[in-house]
């Protein structure tokens, strides 16, 4: 059996600069479902936050974003965030991260929606594209272990503290059990519970589930952040950043109906405002083909090719539109879950040896709505503390052997699921789920519309448990891995629901339209949803408020 200090759980952003946060001396290892630079950090396009500016400081940051979060962030961990980010984004560029620049040759920056201040570092709009290869380049040279393309299918916890996993291999085949002292997972988001999403396919919620099952709580799942401008029919992301860049949003009728919605910050107001907005001009009939326009002809040809090269390539080759020439037929979609494995400032959970940091942990710096660049800011910021402080744990702690108990129990499980003799193909299902999701859990949600996709997604939950398996053998076979993540994904939909029904209010990304007010008297809280086998259990803890009161 294999036994490292630090396992960490996952290669993108948060995953890799938490392993190379970890003191060098030790152990560190790091596992990926895919090879590490297809972690979905790779597609992030707009850029990063730091209070850079000579006018601009992280108290203002912080402000921005337990505002835009509508109070729900724990103001503790923004300031934390907000404070440090400056320092980390030096840091990546001594790392090797190329940011664009501004005339006078310093890192530029772009205004992007909710801040008060142009805050976000960018590299053209292919900002997690250069900051995940030059991690990887530093990974690489520091000769930290890879696993490449290993599944984690479970947490081992004995007498109550994670002691590593169990993970399926998937080039040749087989479980196997790795001991860690301390397991981070940076497993990222789980935007695919949705059919309609910017997210990679990967982006399952694996990592929520496996702490989820191992009795950690998920906090806020109800909050989901609907990107407001995805392309038509595919769901690709068009960044923030091209309307941060001056692009226009349009009706049929050729009006900026953001006037009508938030005439001060217009395109750049927060997301779920945007969102909200398209929607309703949607619904009321002025869109076209189920979406608005984003107008970027004005920006002139130079500009869009050297500030949005990708997201013209994007809407010409998937959209057969050139933004140069024509508008962009843009609609929300699923971006991001603001919620996850709760986590304090440090990334410990409440099982004892067990981080979480990333896209995957809720620290809660977004509240009930991110902000453009700061999930990018958390990765780095989180990922890093969360390295050092495993770092200082496991120092702390002596090595121990594992039982092979769950590896055991696990080899079962997935024997059981290879002899299935049922009829349907997971695939099937996760496409039933991701409608019932988009159709009832999306910008706008009631309580009828949401007790009726529970009852659909706890039918799903039964059939995802005995899918059938075209694929019996042990290479590569992605047939059992989408199974698996079939299993994630219905967990994740059942937390979310639960969360939303539970909430009667509306707050940033989460909008009741049986409730339409914000409610801080009663839901001023965080949402904890722990696992039993009947479904989530809902408690509830107080948010942190240091500087800033709720206005
Ligand atoms: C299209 C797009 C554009 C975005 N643009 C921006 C932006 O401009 N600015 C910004 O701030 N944010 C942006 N975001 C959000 C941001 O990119 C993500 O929140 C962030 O990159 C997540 O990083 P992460 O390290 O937490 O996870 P990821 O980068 O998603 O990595 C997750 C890792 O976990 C591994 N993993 C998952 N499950 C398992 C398992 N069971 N076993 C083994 N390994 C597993 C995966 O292989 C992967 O390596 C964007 C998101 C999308 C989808």
């Amino acid at each position: 059996m294999k036994l490292h200090d630090i396992l960490i759980v996952g290669a993108g952003l948060a995953g890799m600069r938490a392993a190379l946060a970890a003191p060098s001396h030790l152990d560190v290892a790091i596992l990926s479902k895919v090879h590490p630079v297809r972690s979905h950090s790779v597609a992030a396009q707009g850029g990063i936050n730091a209070a850079l500016g000579e006018n601009d400081s992280w108290e203002a940051h912080a402000f921005d974003t337990t505002k835009g979060g509508l109070y729900l962030g724990d103001q503790d961990a923004i300031e934390a965030m907000c404070r440090e980010g400056p320092g980390d984004i030096l840091e990546l560029e001594r790392m090797g991260v190329i940011f664009s620049r501004d005339e006078r040759g310093r890192i530029a920056q772009r205004p992007f929606g909710g801040a008060g201040f142009p805050r976000t570092c960018y590299a053209a709009d292919r900002t997690g594209h250069a900051i995940l290869h030059a991690m990887y380049e530093q990974l690489m040279k520091r000769r930290i272990g890879v696993y490449e393309e290993w599944y984690v299918t479970l947490l081992i916890v004995e007498e109550g503290i994670c002691r590593g996993v169990v993970a399926w291999d998937l080039v040749r085949g087989g479980l196997h059990a790795i001991g860690a002292k301390a397991v981070i997972l940076a497993t990222g988001g789980s935007g695919r519970v949705f059919l309609t999403s910017t997210n990679a396919v990967i982006n399952t919620g694996d990592g929520m589930v496996l702490a989820y099952l191992a009795g950690a709580p998920l906090e806020d799942m109800e909050f989901v952040q609907f990107h407001p401008t995805t392309l038509k029919d595919t769901g690709i992301l068009i960044t923030e950043g091209a309307r941060g860049e001056g692009g226009h949003l349009l009706n049929t009728l050729g009006e900026r109906f953001m006037t009508r919605y938030a005439p001060e910050q217009m395109e750049l107001a927060a997301r779920s405002t945007v969102s909200l907005a398209i929607g309703r001009e949607i619904a009321e009939g002025r869109g076209v083909e189920e979406c608005v326009l984003l107008d970027l002809r004005h920006l002139g040809r130079a500009r869009i090719l050297e500030r949005l090269p990708q997201i013209r390539e994007l809407a010409v080759e998937f959209a057969g539109v050139d933004p140069i020439e024509t508008p962009i037929p843009v609609r929300p979609g699923a971006h991001y879950q603001m919620g996850g494995v709760r986590a304090n400032q440090w990334g410990e959970t409440e099982v004892a040896g067990l981080y979480a940091a990333g896209e995957c942990a809720c620290v809660s710096v977004h509240g009930a709505n991110r902000l453009g660049g700061n999930s990018l800011l958390e990765t780095i910021v989180f990922g890093r503390r969360a390295g050092q402080r495993a770092g200082d744990y496991v120092s702390r702690i002596a090595p121990r052997g594992l039982t092979d108990v769950a590896l055991r129990a696990e080899e079962a499980g997935i024997r059981r699921l290879m002899a299935s003799t049922g009829r349907e193909r997971a695939w099937e299902i996760r496409d039933e789920l991701g409608k019932v999701m988009s159709q009832n859990l999306g910008i706008f949600r009631t309580e009828k519309s949401m007790r009726q996709a529970l009852q659909i997604i706890q039918d799903l939950k039964v059939r995802a448990s005995r899918v059938w398996l075209q694929d019996h053998g042990k290479i590569f076979n992605t047939d059992l891995i989408q199974a698996l993540e079939l299993r994630s994904l219905v967990e994740i939909a059942e937390t979310i629901v639960a969360g939303a029904l539970a909430r009667e209010e509306s707050r940033g990304a989460h909008y009741r339209s049986d409730f339409p007010r914000r409610d801080d008297e009663n839901w001023l809280k965080h949402t904890l949803a722990y696992w039993t086998p009947d479904g989530p259990s809902l408690r509830y803890a107080p948010v942190t408020i240091t500087r800033f009161p709720p206005k």
